[in-house]
Order: structure tokens, then C-alpha cells, then sequence
């Protein structure tokens, strides 16, 4: 499923299998979630895609000639040599590659991917179970992990990344808080099951203030909104790659050691650890499956938020 420009929908096309290059693996697509930032690539909200681009970065996929299974994630490559990556920061490279954005993804029958950047899949998850944990699971861990170490935890848009990271705080003992659209009682429904304490509108107050709070919805205005929910000395974290303007807001909402930060992109490391610690909560992805010639659909419901936990393709 080709993008030829941003804002125009994807086109089903028939393309030559991609040639693997020196160090990279040929791999048969077995599923790919859908994730917002799928979104923000094809309405062109993100600088300079490929293109024409296959999107998609939360690929499994069967290793071709190998038979084994590997996950390929969002960070496609990075220079090794920069001061980020020197760091232990190559989600900050000035060189990275992105899948799905900068180079081709998942929304195919094929990907070809450097094998140093693919991750290996707890064996306890099929395959469409797998390919959410891939950003999803593993942006969401990288903002909790960012988060601090709050008792009382905010989530802001209770989609495919909440419903995972939920599960985690909750196992690390953390109280969660969720906070949908107004309106959204299926979505307060669906974030209680999965051990919300308390489930809301995003303008809502919760019954008690918030250590931290996680952003995953693109609104900015949700930044003073979540800030004014806040103890001292709380954290709200960022957590997608596109969002709309933040509205200027009064300093007392930031006084008493408050701060906003972002996450951006992943590190290996945080793969690893992530996909190590998924089988031990267990993390329960719920999914649901659509073929991958239902693309433009799937990023309509992303759109729209008629999803239930996270979409993925399947060729
Ligand atoms: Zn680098
Ligand atoms: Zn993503």
C-alpha cells in the first residue's frame, strides 16, 4: 500500500520485493500494527517523507531463507558515531533512519531491514498479538520510564499505546488514572477493565491530583489541561511525534517544580528491556485484525478513534 504524496489516500500497487542492502535481512511481512504516527506521515504533518512510501513500523516478520522471527521497530538505523549515539541516546541521532517514514515499512507483503536495528519477539505472542508491543508498547514504556517514579499515573488518550502501558504501571504498582474524548464511555469502559482506578474526560478533574501524566493524544491543549491536574513537583510527559499548538498558559501551573517534556523515538535498549518485561506482567495486546488492502480504512478509525486497543494489518 504505496503513499505517493501526503494527504492523498494510499494506493494498492504491485512493487518489486525490496533488495536487501550489505547487513540487511529480507523479511516476509507477517503483520504490522497501525500507529498514529502512520497518520501524521500520510496527512503530511511530518517533514520530507520518502516517497513514494510504504508505511508502517511495528513489522513481524519472517526472516526469508532463515525461518526465524523478527520485529522491526521504528528506528531503522543510526550512525553509531555521533555525540547521541555515543551517549546512549541514539533515539537522538542526527542521522537516524526512521521505517515507515524516511525509509519504506511495513504496509507491504515485504521489508528489508538492517538486522542490528530488528528486535526479537517474546515467543508467548503470536504474531498480530506481537506487532503493537513493537511502538506502542514500547514508546509508551520509554514515556513511563520518563515519567518518574509516580504513585498516581495520568493517561491522556486511551488508545493502542495506553492500553498497554497501563497494564505495566499497574503491575509496578502504580495507581492509573485514564482520560478519554468526552463522550467516550466505551473507551473509560475499556481503560477501567484494564485496572484504571478512575476513567474520565480529557477536561475532567480526577478525585485526586496526578505525580505524572502521559500524553499520548496529539492536542496541545491537553498540556495546561493535565498541568492543572498535577501535584508539585509532577511530570507531564509528551509522548507522541506530531501535536497541535500548545496554548499559552499562567506560570503557577508550572511553579512548584512541575515539568513538560517530550519522548521522542526509541533506543534499542529500550526494546529490549521492554520486550523482556511484556511476557513477565503479561502485557495483553488486544488487536484487531484487518487485511492489508484495508489500510486507508484502518487509518480512518486511528483517526476517528473508533479503535479498541490497536489495529494491525495483515497481508
Ligand atoms: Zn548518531
Ligand atoms: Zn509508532
Amino acid at each position: 500500500m504505496l503513499l505517493d504524496a501526503p494527504g492523498a489516500p494510499l494506493r494498492e500497487a504491485d512493487v518489486a520485493e525490496p533488495e536487501p542492502g550489505p547487513g540487511q535481512l529480507l523479511v516476509r511481512v507477517r503483520a504490522c500494527a497501525v500507529c498514529r504516527t502512520d497518520l501524521h506521515v500520510a496527512d503530511g504533518e511530518l517533514p520530507e517523507p520518502k516517497l513514494p512510501l510504504v508505511l508502517g513500523h511495528q513489522i513481524v516478520g519472517e526472516v526469508v531463507g532463515q525461518g526465524r522471527r523478527v520485529g522491526i521497530p521504528w528506528l531503522a538505523w543510526a550512525d553509531g558515531e555521533c555525540r547521541y549515539c555515543r551517549s546512549g541516546r541514539e533515539n537522538l541521532c542526527v542521522r537516524a533512519l526512521f521505517t515507515g517514514y524516511r525509509v519504506d515499512g511495513g504496509y507491504a507483503e515485504y521489508a528489508a531491514a538492517d538486522e542490528r536495528f530488528c528486535l526479537e519477539l517474546p515467543g508467548a505472542y503470536g504474531d498480530v498479538e506481537a506487532a503493537p508491543l513493537l511502538c506502542a508498547g514500547l514508546i509508551g514504556y520509554r514515556a513511563l520510564r520518563l515519567a518518574g517514579d509516580p504513585e498516581r499515573l495520568g493517561l491522556y488518550g486511551f488508545g493502542s499505546s495506553a492500553h498497554l502501558i497501563a497494564q505495566v504501571a499497574r503491575w509496578e504498582g502504580r495507581r492509573v488514572f485514564a482520560f478519554t474524548r468526552a463522550g467516550d464511555e466505551e473507551g473509560q469502559r475499556f481503560a477501567r477493565e484494564l485496572g484504571a482506578e478512575w476513567a474520565g474526560a480529557s477536561g475532567e478533574a480526577p478525585p485526586e491530583e496526578l505525580d505524572a501524566a502521559i500524553l499520548f493524544a496529539p492536542a496541545g491543549e491537553l498540556v495546561p489541561a493535565a498541568l492543572r491536574v498535577l501535584a508539585p513537583g509532577g511530570t507531564v510527559v509528551c509522548a507522541g511525534i506530531h501535536m497541535s499548538d500548545i496554548p499559552s498558559f499562567p506560570y503557577e501551573l508550572l511553579w512548584e517544580e512541575r515539568s513538560v517534556r517530550s519522548v521522542a523515538n526509541l533506543t534499542r535498549r529500550d526494546g529490549e528491556e521492554f520486550l523482556a518485561l511484556a511476557p513477565q506482567v503479561p502485557v495483553r495486546t488486544v488487536v484487531e485484525e484487518l487485511p492489508l488492502a484495508q489500510a486507508n480504512e484502518a487509518l480512518e478509525r486511528l483517526r476517528s478513534g473508533r479503535v479498541r486497543g490497536s489495529l494491525v494489518l495483515v497481508p
